[in-house]
């Protein structure tokens, strides 16, 4: 009988494509490995997902081989990555290629591989062309194409022919990522050391004498690049390694080097905290599966909680998966977790190279690590018998992908994978989402409390400054109440932290005479001022051009004027302001480039400078003792942004920085300023007081049928033509209100930034039931299906994209 493959693509198109296993290939590769098939003219690499023996109504292809001997993916991870793709409104490839590090995912590198035998009568080019095509085996695409451009007649003929085929072969990455650290031999501090150094008191020091007193005075281990930085060259490495002074292992390289295992790092819980940790412990026991919510203060040591579960974990034979905010990844998080973990943990985040990503993703398939901490993707890491799963800061918005499918949101798909593994997961945050606070009021979650800091059992005082009273009281931006306590640190020298979340409120510059704002050519939004170097540029696109004297729209000359205030501005001011003290910016111009965001905490914390002023990255989980005063320049900047949930994320953001000033002995204080201090997010950050913002928001969600108590799908349409995407929404709303008139939706509306890289946008959200994903999915199905049959051609030119849980 014959047998079939589905085989998943790395494309859009949600189907899987059928091949038939022909009888010359001796076995059936198994389920979860990858395979080369035809498809569309050449060979692709796709995902073996399953296998029949049903014979399909249509003419099938033959499946050419295996790539894999063994499966890259088990039962588990398909089972997860089949629900992203219900779930989610994606194709089962879009999943895999998240899921997989880039050495193992279904796009490759294109070339020509020779095929079928030549034929006699060809001209000569195309005869040079196969032969060196043949002669090299595969040959690269892009290379071809550009060494033979002036024939690309014969390159096609060879195509057409079968000649020579198009092959997509799996990216060839190097395979592991080490490197020698140095560490010391017992010769190092001997005796006769000391007297060898003694004889060259009253001579000069070759070189590598330097080298080994210099090395006396260096924690070891360290690797060759760290001692090079310290300028100890190699050779030296080496000559103090033939006298037997050092000596060099060879480790895997998956993050930074890790730190010595110091059995203080991990802390004696308090009381609260062993409340907490009780029965987290006993769920791990019954080896079923259990969810968690750990509410507890910022600084309230959840962290701590989340080791001691680990280790438990760990002794039980099982492994753990830690997700943390992509921005909570810094050295100084990482080393934290050296110390407790040593170097049985692997660390996964995008700003990883190819090999180290594959090298980690090694790791942890073959069990040598049974740790991971990683951000959003590393939901789909191929950790071994998993026994717990940690969203640290679950209420996060990066744990939400936006862009590119699939568009998942890592709690959500922690909460499957645990159910489908039966692990248990624990939720940590300072402030809930409101989804995962209503799991626990619904039972399917366990809410658990900490109420206080192991230290300082006060939470910072927060004054809320009314800015329509100060109109007159103000200095710069500053509110005299705010200016003073800045005044005051600076005398007692201590740190503090100046936020100002420019989010719809960048500088701009303007014509003074006809008003024009310059915007971006290719989206709609105006270009943001930037003061050094003098430039705007688009925060969408990244597009800049200069700034001009005379306005482009009515040529006046009186110049373009700046306008509104951004970071940039505000650390100008505040300059002139305490032109005494060293200031930083952090936002994400000062913190590009792999190391930016790093140097300037690490100033912080060094105390090299005294303020810090950013955007909304200074709210995110950092610990810094001296910082003792946090000022927000504008609280209301979220509620210039229109979505239902601007008030939680209001609320969020003020009660989390609030939480970073006085975690010592020493007290902390924050200021809000505020037009409107009546605001909800307002008085109950204020009050530290989280379950009050709830009962008021909570309600007002149930109210008008937001999430949590409904499941929000966007979906937008996106393309050159503004009357066509116009068009194409307005056409999916009409067919959708015809076929699901029970189902509420909104739209179609122009996008909040209408056009975006040159794209016009439309949105229509559905709100649908919050149970029944597989419903929900074969709705969208059934919508889209009738959408293309009934759209013009023209339409075709629209893309539609959705996204199932906007934010
Ligand atoms: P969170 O994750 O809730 O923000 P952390 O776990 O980072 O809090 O704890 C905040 C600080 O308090 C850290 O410096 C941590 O080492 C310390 N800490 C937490 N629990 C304890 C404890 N039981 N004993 C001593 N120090 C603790
Ligand atoms: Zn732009």
């Amino acid at each position: 009988m014959p047998v079939y493959v589905d085989v998943a693509l790395a494309s859009p198109v949600r189907r899987l494509f059928t091949y038939q296993v022909p009888e010359t290939l001796t076995s059936v590769p198994p389920v979860g490995s990858r395979v080369w098939v035809p498809f569309n003219g050449a060979v692709r690499i796709g995902l073996l997902v399953n296998q029949h023996t049903t014979t399909p109504e249509f003419d099938c292809k033959d499946l050419i081989g295996a790539i894999d001997q063994e499966p890259l993916v088990d039962e588990n991870m398909l089972w997860l990555m089949r629900w992203v793709h219900l779930y989610y409104y994606c194709s089962l490839g879009e999943v895999i290629q998240a899921a997989l590090p880039p050495g193992f995912a279904l796009t490759g590198d294109l070339c020509y591989k020779p095929g079928m035998a030549p034929n006699a009568n060809w001209d000569l080019p195309t005869k040079a062309i196969y032969d060196e095509i043949r002669e090299s085996g595969r040959y690269p695409k892009l290379e071809a194409e550009k060494r033979w451009r002036a024939h690309t007649k014969s390159l096609k003929k060879l195509i057409k022919g079968g000649f020579i085929e198009l092959w997509e072969d799996p990216k060839s990455i190097a395979s592991t990522v080490t490197q020698t650290l140095w560490s010391a031999t017992p010769q190092l501090f001997a005796e006769e050391t000391f007297h060898r150094l003694d004889i060259y008191v009253h001579k000069s020091k070759p070189k590598w004498v330097q080298g080994l007193e210099h090395i006396m005075t260096l924690k070891l281990p360290l690797s060759t690049q760290q001692l090079n930085e310290k300028g100890i060259s190699t050779p030296i490495l080496k000559r103090l390694e033939q006298e037997g002074y050092l000596e060099t292992s060879i480790v895997h390289r998956p993050f930074d080097v890790k730190i010595q295992v110091d059995p203080q790092a991990i802390k004696q819980l308090n009381s609260a905290q062993n409340e907490v940790l009780q029965p987290i412990l006993e769920a791990l026991n019954t080896q079923e599966y259990a969810s968690f919510l750990l509410h507890g203060v910022t600084g309230s040591g959840k962290t701590e909680i989340y080791f001691h579960a680990i280790q438990q974990v760990l002794n039980a034979g099982k492994s753990a998966l830690f997700l943390v905010p992509e921005i909570a990844l810094t050295p100084q998080t990482i080393r934290r977790y050296a110390a407790v973990f040593g170097n049985n943990f692997a660390v996964i985040h995008s700003r990883l190279s190819e090999r180290e990503r594959l090298q980690a993703w090694r790791d942890l398939k073959t069990g040598r690590l049974n740790v991971v901490i990683g951000a959003r993707s590393a939901i789909f890491a191929p950790v071994q018998n998993l026994g717990l799963i940690i969203v640290d800061e679950e209420h996060d918005t990066s744990y939400k992908q936006e862009d590119p499918a699939p568009r998942y949101h890592a709690r959500d798909v922690a909460v499957m994978r645990a159910y489908h593994e039966r692990a248990v997961i624990v939720m940590g945050s300072a402030t809930p989402s409101l989804n995962a606070y209503q799991a626990t009021l619904e039972g399917k979650s366990t809410l658990l409390k900490l109420n206080q800091r192991p230290y300082t059992t006060q939470q910072p005082k927060v004054h809320v400054l009314d800015l329509k009273q100060y109109r007159s009281a103000m200095r710069g931006p500053l509110a005299i109440p705010l200016y003073d306590a800045i005044q005051e640190r600076i005398d007692r020298n201590e740190q503090m932290m100046l936020l100002y979340n420019r989010r719809g409120y960048a500088s701009f510059v303007q014509c003074n005479a006809c008003g024009h704002i310059p915007q971006c050519s290719s989206c709609a939004v105006s270009m943001t001022y930037h003061h050094s170097p003098k430039h705007l540029r688009c925060h969408y696109c990244g597009l800049s051009s200069s700034v001009v004297k005379r306005c482009p729209s009515c040529g006046a000359s009186e110049g373009l004027d700046t306008k509104g205030s951004g970071t940039q501005q505000l650390e100008q001011q505040i300059m002139e302001l305490f032109p005494e003290i060293a200031i930083l910016r952090l936002d994400q111009d000062t913190s590009r480039g792999k190391h930016g965001f790093d140097t300037i905490l690490g100033a912080f914390s060094r105390g090299e400078v005294q303020m810090l002023i950013g955007t909304q990255l200074l709210a995110k989980g950092l610990d810094f003792p001296n910082l003792t005063l946090v000022g927000v320049v504008n609280a209301d900047t979220e509620l210039a942004f229109p979505s239902y949930r601007s008030s939680e994320r209001m609320f969020q953001l003020l009660t989390q920085v609030s939480g970073r000033p006085g975690r010592s002995s020493k007290a902390g204080e924050v200021y809000l300023q505020t037009m409107n201090p009546d605001h909800v997010a307002i008085t109950m950050a204020k009050e530290h007081h989280y379950e009050g913002f709830i009962q008021y928001e909570l309600p007002n969600r149930k109210l008008l049928s937001y999430p949590p108590f409904s499941r929000l799908i966007q979906l937008t349409f996106r393309g050159p033509n503004e009357i066509l995407v116009e068009q194409a929404a307005c056409l999916w709303v009409a067919l959708f209100k015809q076929s699901y008139p029970e189902i509420p939706v909104l739209g179609a509306v122009p996008s909040l930034i209408p056009k975006l890289r040159g794209m016009y946008r439309w949105e229509v959200q559905l709100k649908t039931d919050i149970r029944g994903y597989k419903e929900t999915e074969r709705m969208l199905s059934d919508m889209i299906q009738r959408y293309d049959a009934e759209k013009a051609k023209a339409l075709n030119a629209v893309k539609l994209i959705v996204n199932v849980d906007v934010l």
